[in-house]
């Protein structure tokens, strides 16, 4: 398979790229923003597509062109502000999935927040609510389409060294889990179709993650 990685060059994408192209068996497109963010995806032997997602539908479907699967682990992060939650996390998130349609890739993986229901939305602190109302509705973009998508629910992510072992189910307790135990995942929905239309939460736990994922 090829997929295509956007939001790269972001701490969960440049571990995923890695686990791609260890596989020896996918190749990854990294979509990134800036042309000096190309050298460590080249070193790795994957191609970049240089598309920043503000911009047109068209270019983001351009990168996805020969494309099997398209990864969303872009987003706008902590030091911004509501406008770009806007700009990134939501309409970046569905000029994606509309690129999808265009460029004709049929899986779709996203990767969410914890909890994106409505619920989640009014519970959330003031300056937190925008983030997960983009990401409910992001989602629910998703869902309302006929890509074969998975959501991936993760708990609050940390750079710890990952354990290979996670729990993930439709509903866990909320959690920590280090962003590539996260990355691991992804790839092992990659690898399992069975993910296809599910959506889960996965946080540290004791499950080795390819029996996690199958267990879905
Ligand atoms: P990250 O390191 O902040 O990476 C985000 C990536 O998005 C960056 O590479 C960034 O590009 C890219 N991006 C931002 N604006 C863009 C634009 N206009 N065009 C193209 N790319 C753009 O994120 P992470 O820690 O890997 O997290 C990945 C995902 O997990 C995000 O969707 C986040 O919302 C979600 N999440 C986070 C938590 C948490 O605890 N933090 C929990 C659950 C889910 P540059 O590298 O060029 O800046």
């Amino acid at each position: 398979m090829k997929i295509l990685v956007v939001g790269a060059n972001g701490q969960i994408g440049k571990h995923l790229v890695k686990f791609i192209q260890d596989s020896g068996s996918h190749t990854a497109r990294a979509m990134i923003r800036k042309q000096e963010q190309a050298a460590y995806f080249e070193e790795l032997g994957a191609e970049t597509a240089l598309v920043d997602l503000e911009g047109e539908i068209e270019e983001i479907a351009k990168a996805a062109e020969g494309i099997d699967a398209i990864v969303f682990t872009a987003g706008s992060g902590p030091h911004t502000g509501k406008d770009k939650t806007i700009m990134i996390d939501l309409d970046g998130a569905v000029k994606t999935i509309e690129a999808a349609k265009v460029a004709g890739v049929k899986r779709f993986i996203m990767v969410s927040s914890f909890d994106t229901t409505r619920e989640a939305i009014q519970e959330a602190p003031e300056s937190f609510a925008p983030y997960v109302a983009a990401k409910h509705y992001a989602d629910e973009w998703l869902k309302d389409t006929n890509l074969d998508y998975t959501i991936v629910h993760p708990g609050g992510l940390t750079n710890d060294s990952g354990t290979g072992k996670v729990q993930a189910a439709v509903e866990v307790e909320r959690g920590m889990v280090p962003r590539v135990d996260v990355a691991e995942v992804i790839f092992g929905c990659l690898e399992n179709d069975s993910t296809i239309g599910k959506e889960f939460q996965v946080v540290s736990g004791s499950t080795p993650i390819e029996e996690a994922v199958k267990q879905l």
